[in-house]
């Protein structure tokens, strides 16, 4: 029975992917009892888009380890290890060599998060919570009131509205529209790549990051397979012998493959909380070069050998970008690719930490909650430090690095880099590419595997929440818990990562998913938490 002194709290979460479900969770540990509803535009609820049978396939995999990923319920290695050998062979998994730092299939934790959500809501009514699922169930608009927030939402069938309490939109990822009819090109690698007969012909993608690595793998698998499982060799299939596939970026360089390192992180010794409060306090003005000062220290200390021989002392930000890629532009990347792994592989057999890698990874989400505070000019220079920190934290499942190997081998793939001052444009069925070689590449299929792009208030699938926003240019404003700012008051939050990017610039992991959730929950709770 309700409390009568605490507010009602009949909660909606927008979206079920793992921001949603974080939420979830979180919301699910008040101790009285709640209302919440969850709608999912898709007809799997739970699942989250870069996990889901629809954009991602069996070779996809995920570069999240369960050390890693914030329990729901049970951990993900738990539950791995409840899982019939059967259903582990068909994500190509031994069940006896399960271990908490191993990268498995994307589909493999898209499983792991459906069934979370249905152990979360059969607990949670256990508990006495009253859940709603409402899957195949599209919300289409946001309409916020004096003391509530209307949802408008279609099933296919019909239009519905209903008021809730606080409505959480957990939309997640956006992918670009295809207005084209052309099947020979792709505005994401999600926007139908995975289903489409693509022809053994010359593969342009655009992007050489984790996206990019997906667009190359989708395509490749459909002309040929790792016959070893372990992804030493790639074999063509007969009539496939002129697929090529080329991944293009301005720098032309392939992600490093994930270094081994002791988790949960080690504290840091100078980019502390303390000295970035510290460096905050005196204002915007020269902040940036307040907090090099500390990533300097802090490289310094966790890796002398490193900073002297950059010479990391004498070095800005930008200069440090600039060193911190040099030896990579300098080489073939599939030889650095090659090396990389080698030393990945020596040092996880070892556990051997690399001291200035594992330094970068600890001062990421610090330094992300700084970036707010960043002025125009520092926002604009910090974008070099930016790669640094995204070239760090990005890195891929060596298996995926072994995989772009196998390929390269094969006379499969290649990478183009295409410089500042790149040409693209299609015409006849061809893209044709100018880059910084000066030479002219021709593709019969165009990927584009970008990632991301931030969104803003323009963005909003929601006509009512644009208009209270006053269908103005620019990010959509949030509060630290995500409450949208002019909208709601303290009743709507946003934790969807393309609309945080601005100042979230890291925002995109299943932690940072788990954060925010975390969050979210905290202030939606906190009016209920307070009348207790
Ligand atoms: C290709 C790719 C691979 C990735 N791999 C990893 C990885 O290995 N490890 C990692 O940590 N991170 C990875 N990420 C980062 C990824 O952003 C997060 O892991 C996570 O998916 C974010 O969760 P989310 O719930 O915010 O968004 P999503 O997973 O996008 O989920 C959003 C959900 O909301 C639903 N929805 C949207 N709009 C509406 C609406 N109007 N009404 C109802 N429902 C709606 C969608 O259908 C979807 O189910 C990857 C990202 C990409 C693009």
């Amino acid at each position: 029975m309700r409390d009568e002194a605490s507010p009602f709290l009949n909660v909606a979460i927008v979206g079920t992917g793992p921001t949603g479900l974080y939420t979830l969770h979180h919301l699910l540990q008040f101790p009285r009892p709640l209302t919440v509803t969850l709608f999912e535009a898709g007809g799997l609820a739970g699942v989250g888009s870069p996990y889901h049978p629809e954009t991602t396939s069996v070779s996809m995999l995920a570069n999240i380890a369960s050390i890693e990923i914030p329990p729901l319920q049970e951990s993900y290695l738990d539950w791995l290890n409840r899982q019939p050998e059967a259903i582990l062979q068909v994500y190509g998994v031994d069940s006896k060599a399960l271990h908490d730092r191993q990268f498995l299939p994307r589909l493999l934790l898209g499983a792991w998060f459906r069934d979370s959500l249905e152990r979360m809501v059969e607990a949670g009514r256990a508990a006495g919570h009253q859940i709603a699922l409402r899957e195949g169930a599209q919300v289409t608009d946001v309409a916020p009131l004096s003391d509530g927030i209307r949802l408008c939402f279609t099933t296919g069938v019909r239009e519905e509205s209903l008021i809730f309490s606080h409505v959480v939109l957990a939309t997640g990822h956006v992918w670009p529209e295809d207005p084209s009819q052309d099947s020979r090109l792709f505005v994401s690698p999600w926007s139908g790549l995975i289903e489409a007969e693509i022809p053994a012909a010359r593969v342009g993608v655009l992007g050489t990051s984790l996206s990019a690595i997906d667009a190359a793998m989708a395509v490749a698998c459909q002309h040929g397979r790792f016959p070893q499982g372990d992804a030493t060799s790639f074999q063509l299939s007969p009539g496939s012998q002129a697929l090529r596939i080329t991944l293009m970026s301005r720098q032309g360089l392939l992600p490093e493959a994930d270094f081994w390192c002791p988790l949960p992180y080690q504290p840091l010794s100078h980019f502390t909380e303390a000295a970035l409060a510290l460096a905050r306090e005196e204002g915007s003005a020269g902040l940036l070069d307040r907090l090099w000062t500390l990533f300097a220290r802090e490289m310094a200390a966790a890796d002398p050998g490193y900073a002297a021989l950059i010479g990391i002392a004498e070095l800005s930000p930008e200069g440090f970008a600039k060193a911190y890629f040099a030896p990579r532009l300098e080489i073939d990347p599939f030889v650095w690719a090659e090396a990389n792994l080698v030393q990945v592989d020596r040092n996880a057999a070892a556990r051997r930490t690399v001291g200035w890698r594992y330094a970068i990874l600890r001062m990421h989400e610090p330094m992300e909650t700084m970036v707010p505070y960043l002025d125009e000019t520092d926002r604009a220079r910090f974008d070099a430090l930016k790669r640094v920190f995204v070239d760090n934290y990005a890195a891929v499942p060596p298996q995926s690095i072994r995989r772009l190997l196998a390929l390269h081998r094969a006379g499969v793939l290649d990478v183009l880099r295409l410089g500042e001052d790149y040409g693209l444009d299609r015409d006849g069925g061809v893209t044709r590419v100018r880059a910084a070689d000066g030479g002219e590449h021709r593709f019969d299929v165009l990927v584009d595997a970008r990632g991301q792009r931030a969104l803003g208030v323009a963005d909003l699938p929601f006509p009512g929440l644009r208009q209270r926003l006053g269908n103005r240019e620019g990010p959509v404003p949030v509060t630290d818990s995500f409450g949208i700012r002019g909208a709601g008051e303290g009743r709507l939050f946003l934790p969807a990562a393309p609309y945080l990017l601005h100042r979230m610039p890291f925002a995109q992991g299943i932690t940072a998913s788990h954060d925010m959730g975390a969050t979210v929950a905290a202030a939606v709770l906190e009016p209920a938490t307070a009348a207790a």
